[in-house]
């Protein structure tokens, strides 16, 4: 997971907000999608707790803290981040994996979620450090900063599936095929530069702390 630094609330969100102030439900809210696509322009287009590419058809708005929980949250721009869908509109990717391998991130996420263990993205500053890697396999698991959180935030969420740890070593490849076919027209440059190139791009690649671990960039 990645520290998610949000910029100020869109106007156009802020004025619907005004709109609905007689009413305020989410699904009177008209602006969902424009706010989905500010959503993931402010994340890079990166789930907000797997880092999977996110686009129009795989994504959704993710109240951090859930409305049934927090009624005031539920317009509050800094609970509002866009979450990846797992596989669930995706049938033949369900039908790969088992049921426990295809639920992941805001889907997966009960509506309570324990405030003082939750590693929370847009609060956390250094969340990054709570999380390492194994290049191997794909998985994730807790460094020792705060081994309860990381788990906790790990099991809620459902971080280490089978499907998102072949996702990372999927993204491991692609990795080094690029810099395979990078240096055949740059033979001057390093792996090492290669790789720092490719991960801190403007839009970093999809699963780009796995990465980042990995390429040790
Ligand atoms: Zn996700």
């Amino acid at each position: 997971m990645r520290y998610i630094e949000k910029g100020a609330s869109p106007d156009f969100f802020e004025q619907e907000k005004v709109d609905l102030q007689q009413d305020p439900n989410w699904d009177n809210l008209h602006c969902k999608p424009a706010l989905r696509r500010h959503l993931m322009d402010e994340q890079k287009h990166l789930c907000a707790y797997c880092e999977c590419e996110v686009h129009e058809a795989n994504s959704h708005i993710e109240h951090i803290v859930a409305q049934s929980e927090q009624d005031a949250l539920r317009f509050d721009y800094h609970n509002l981040i866009a979450s990846c869908n797992g596989v669930q509109c995706d049938s033949e990717a369900k039908k790969a994996y088992k049921p426990e391998d295809v639920h992941s991130c805001g889907h997966k996420k009960s509506d309570w979620l324990n405030a003082a263990l939750f590693l929370n993205p847009v609060v956390e500053t250094e969340i990054s450090c709570y999380f390492d890697y194994d290049a191997t396999s794909g998985a994730i698991m807790a460094t020792n900063k705060n081994q309860p959180k990381a788990d906790y935030t790990i099991e809620l969420l459902n971080l280490d599936n089978l499907r998102l740890r072949n996702a990372r070593l999927n993204a491991k490849a692609a990795v080094v095929a690029s810099v395979r076919e990078f240096r055949k027209i740059h033979n001057t440059k390093t792996v090492q530069e290669i790789t720092g190139f490719l991960l801190n791009k403007p839009k970093p690649p999809a699963f780009v702390s796995f990465l980042t671990h990995c390429f040790h960039v």
